[in-house]
């Protein structure tokens, strides 16, 4: 197939899981050392002001007012109704503020501690550093909460810090990655015309919705993805190198 063509391209937005990191990574490394460490982690850092937070979001996306109104309703301990409805959202790979918040603290406290480390695919750093060079600035939205996503690539293996490499990161705050609205949102705040930005995911309805939005958009198809539609109209790349920018 011929390569991909472009118009041209000031910012590059970048999906992760799928994208830039294998989702077998984050779904047989990171989800599994969220939910094993959960009840521990709770048990410790519950009066820290980060976990409540997080806890009255689970509670607010959960359909409550807050912890204490979830507590009334149902008699349980809130710690407890956390950890039973995080494990019931985490068995569905739910995409909720709240669960992702409480991953991310979780996941930060493995990263600090060095039992995690994170992984990205060896093309992505250097095609990210050419971009760079030609004056594209690079960006991440991902589901994952932004400091989740500035844990894993403030610890890339063999790496370490890479976050000097992005300008921005979004995450389900400015909403869904399968509304167009947050494709737009994220061209406003990022200052560039939708046009000039070209989105890589690996998620039809992702693609979709940004290319709705008026951005560029390659499909990523990478190993272990789920395969994309036949018949979705985008240009397919399986490596950052084959992205027909410099
Ligand atoms: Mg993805």
């Amino acid at each position: 197939m011929a390569a991909p063509q472009l118009a041209p391209v000031r910012g590059v937005l970048l999906d992760i899981e799928g994208t830039t990191a294998s989702i077998s990574f984050v779904h047989d490394v990171m989800f599994p050392y969220a939910a094993e460490r959960l009840e521990q982690f709770l048990a410790t850092e519950w009066e820290k002001s980060e976990v409540q937070q997080a806890c009255q979001q689970i509670a607010r996306d959960a359909g409550f007012e807050s912890l204490d109104q979830w507590h009334s309703a149902t008699g349980s301990s809130p710690q407890q109704l956390v950890i039973d409805q995080v494990r019931r959202w985490m068995a569905e790979d739910a995409k909720l503020t709240g669960l992702k918040a409480l991953q991310g603290l979780i996941w930060q406290s493995g990263f600090h501690s060095g039992q995690l480390q994170a992984h990205v695919y060896p093309d992505v750093l250097p095609a990210i550093d050419r971009w760079r060079q030609a004056g594209i600035d690079v960006r991440i939205y991902s589901s994952g909460s932004i400091a989740a996503q500035k844990l894993f690539f403030g610890h890339i293996e063999g790496v370490g810090n890479c976050l000097d490499r992005f300008s921005g990161h979004y995450d389900t705050t400015i909403g869904g990655k399968k509304e167009s609205t947050s494709y737009r949102r994220i061209a406003a705040d990022w200052g560039l015309p939708a046009e000039e930005i070209l989105f890589i995911s690996d998620v039809a309805d992702e693609l979709t919705a940004a290319h709705d939005a008026g951005m560029q958009v390659l499909a990523s198809e990478r190993p272990g993805n789920q395969p994309l539609p036949p018949d979705l109209p985008f240009p397919r790349i399986q490596s950052f190198d084959e992205a027909p920018l410099p």
